[in-house]
């Protein structure tokens, strides 16, 4: 799953993406509206948290040009503590919620799982695809009861196929979607990690489908 950052506060920004890429996300950040807006516009994000008060354009500005332009990825917005009308002017913008700073980490990352969940379909915060269990809370994952241990990167890589169970996801859309921006990416590491998965977790849990991608089934 990967996440947008758009805070022009140095130090919470850093404090951001730490206890995200910590949470196992892949993280991309911009410092101002301008920036924010293109990323959110030309790259593909599973949430975006969104700061309001921003330089250059602010943040309720932003969200609003998102929407108008079709983008409908799950907005998290952040507002300044007890200001109410920043949370109505938030979510009228089109923000799916919001946290008022200061905030505890754990906090946002329970709402941001939630967002992720719910934008991907999914009410509980385990998934399951047959004998295999993901919990997106502790990051775990079981194999017929038996905790399984995988990397950083075959785990995004199932949480992302487990949250769109039963679709087919091109090679393109899990690079972007698992990869930050400043990652190489390369396609081939992507068979290279199915290969894997399939090698802990069972040969049948992911099927091939040929030029076209891949697809978690259970
Ligand atoms: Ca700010």
């Amino acid at each position: 799953m990967r996440i947008l950052i758009v805070e022009d506060e140095p130090s919470l920004a850093r404090q951001l993406r730490q206890t995200l890429e910590g949470a196992g996300y892949a993280v991309d950040s911009a410092e101002d509206g301008e920036e924010g807006q293109f990323l959110g516009e030309t790259e593909s994000y599973d949430a975006v948290i969104l700061d309001l008060g921003l330089p250059e354009v602010d943040g309720l500005t932003v969200l609003d040009r998102w929407r108008k332009a079709g983008h409908k990825m799950p907005v998290l917005v952040l507002t300044a503590r007890d200001s109410w009308s920043d949370k109505v002017a938030g979510l009228d913008a089109g923000a799916d919620d919001y946290l008022a700073k200061p905030f505890q980490s754990e906090e946002l990352i329970a709402r941001l799982r939630a967002l992720i969940r719910r934008a991907s379909g999914n009410a509980s915060s385990e998934l399951v695809a047959g004998d295999v269990r993901l919990d997106s809370r502790s990051g775990r994952v079981t194999l017929a009861g038996e905790p399984v241990k995988l990397t950083a990167q075959e785990y995004k890589l199932l949480s992302y196929l487990m949250h769109h169970k039963g679709k087919v996801v091109s090679r393109t859309e899990l690079i972007e979607h698992i990869y930050d921006q400043d990652f190489d990416r390369d396609s081939n590491t992507i068979e290279v990690f199915i290969t894997r998965i399939r090698k802990k977790l069972g040969a049948d849990l992911i099927t091939t489908i040929r030029g076209l991608g891949y697809s978690l089934d259970g």
